[in-house]
Formats: C-alpha cells, structure tokens, sequence
C-alpha cells in the first residue's frame, strides 16, 4: 500500500554549526542550495542555473545525513529523509503514484528538502525486483527530480550514496546530480570540531579536544558520537552513585575511545 508520509515531514532545528568539520562541502551547498533560496536575483543577474540535485558519497557515518538534516534547518525549510526500502516499497504499492506523493509532499512543505539515503541501490540489482522494475523506478525517480528542478519550486533534492559506481550514468546528466561531493572520513582538526559540537551543552572541564581527537585516528562523526556517548554514561554512573554530577574530562573521552573500534579504516 502507499507508505504513510505522516510523521516523516520534520522541522529540524540543527543548523550547520552543529556540523563539525566538513567546511568544504558546507561551501558548496550554501552555494548551490542556500544562497539561491536567499538572492534569488543575484543568481539570476548572473545567469546561474539554480537546481538540480547534490550528490554526496563516502563511508557510512561521515555525517551526510547530518548535513542534509542541518541544510534543512539552515534555511528553515522543511525536511524529509527517504531510505531506500522506502522507494522500493512505493514501487512494490505501485510507485509511480506514491514517488508522486512525495514529491507532492516536499511542494505542499517548501521550501524541503528531500534527502535521499542509499540511492545508488535504486540502480543495483536487486533478487526481488527484475532489471526492468528498476529500470521504471530510476525513471519514475528522475522525472519527478526533473520536474522538480525544471519548475524551481523549492523543492531541494540532497542524496547520498557509500558507492557512486553502482550509480546509473543517468544520474549524471546536467541538472541532475552533475555535481558529487566527497564526504572524507575526518581528519584531526574535523574530528576535534565534531567532538566539540558533540559535547556542547554536556558539564565539561577545559576539554583538549585536539588530544582526543588525534588518538581517535579513522573515526568517523557516528564513531565520536560513540565515545561521547560512552563518556556521559560513565559520568552518569559515578553521578548516580555519588548523587553528584561531575563534569566531562580529556581523560573520561580518552578512555571512551580507547573502547570504540574505528570504521573507516578501508576509506
Ligand atoms: P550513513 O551512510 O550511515 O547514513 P551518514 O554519513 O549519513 O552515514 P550520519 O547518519 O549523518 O552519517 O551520522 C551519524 C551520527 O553521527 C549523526 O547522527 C551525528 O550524531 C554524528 N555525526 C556524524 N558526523 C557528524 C559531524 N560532522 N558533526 C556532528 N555530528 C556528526
């Protein structure tokens, strides 16, 4: 049947300083997605096709999600995650309808964006779904993205994929995804800055988040969360036995991460 839409549309409140790291990337969508939406004139006077969709690619857990999350609260639109079961699901309900209803959706609530997770699975073939279903899937998918770039409506179309070579050439195409973003596994001063955005608001003492950011080689952002996670329930144990709370220290987040396994150790 039509998957129930209800609930999905969020309001996210994170902005892009709840990001940590990934500045380039943050660049590129403020150029394609943010500052179009606030000067629709200066794009103009320039010529400059606004549109189309951005692609991001890299190991799970970098913050893809995150950002399309916070690009959404950056411009105060509207936000709807998609996975990948979701599409399939639509289609198995006869999707060319409810795909429709989606991006319906995304036009009721604009400006939206509308995120998708995995997409390169559309184009990867699938035991329960013949070759030429998917083939309807991808059609039916980049027509509505076509539509929406062509009618400008503010609709804005973010996805991500861990494997871009799985992906359908005519993904590719101009005014679609033209354009791909890598999302790198953070490095030593990224992994400092999500580790602070982490741990913002938590009680905390002169934190060296640089130290524990170099001894946190090949992390990725869900990894940190990790470590910070782990750090607070320490915390929260001593604090329930002592009826004290104390605040965060490099060391309780050093020896968090000396429990964590990194994850991007093959990018
Ligand atoms: P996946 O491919 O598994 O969906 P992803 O790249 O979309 O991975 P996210 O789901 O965005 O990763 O990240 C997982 C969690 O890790 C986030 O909810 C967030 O709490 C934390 N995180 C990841 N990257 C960052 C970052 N740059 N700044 C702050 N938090 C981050």
């Amino acid at each position: 049947g039509a998957p129930d839409l209800s609930g999905r549309l969020e309001k996210p409140r994170v902005r892009f300083d709840d990001v940590g790291g990934m500045d380039a990337i943050k660049d590129e969508i403020r150029l394609k997605i943010i500052h179009p939406l606030k000067h629709p004139e200066l794009y103009q006077a320039y010529g400059k096709a606004v549109g189309g969709g951005i692609l991001m690619y890299g190991p799970p857990g970098c913050g893809k999600t995150h950002l399309a999350r916070a690009t959404a609260g950056e411009v105060s639109a509207s936000f709807i995650a998609v996975g990948i079961e979701d599409v399939l699901d639509m289609w198995l309900g006869s999707s060319e309808k409810n795909l429709h209803a989606l991006f319906d959706e995304a036009r009721r609530n604009r400006p939206c964006v509308l995120f998708f997770d995995e997409v390169d699975a559309l184009a990867a073939n699938r035991s329960d779904l013949r070759q030429s279903a998917g083939r309807m899937i991808i059609n039916q998918f980049l027509s509505e993205l076509d539509g929406a770039t062509a009618s400008n409506d503010g609709v804005l179309v973010l996805a991500a994929t861990n494997a871009p070579w799985h992906l359908d050439p005519a993904f590719r195409r101009p005014g679609r995804f033209d354009r791909i973003l890598f999302v790198p596994p953070p490095d030593a001063p990224a992994r400092a800055a999500i580790l602070r955005v982490l741990a913002a608001g938590k009680p905390q003492q002169a934190l060296d988040f640089d130290q524990v950011a170099k001894r946190a080689d090949q992390f990725s952002g869900a990894d940190l969360k990790a470590v910070v996670d782990l750090a607070v329930e320490a915390k929260l144990r001593e604090a329930i036995a002592s009826g004290v709370p104390k605040p965060l220290t490099t060391k309780d987040l050093l020896a968090a991460a000396a429990l964590v396994k990194p994850s991007t150790k093959e990018w």
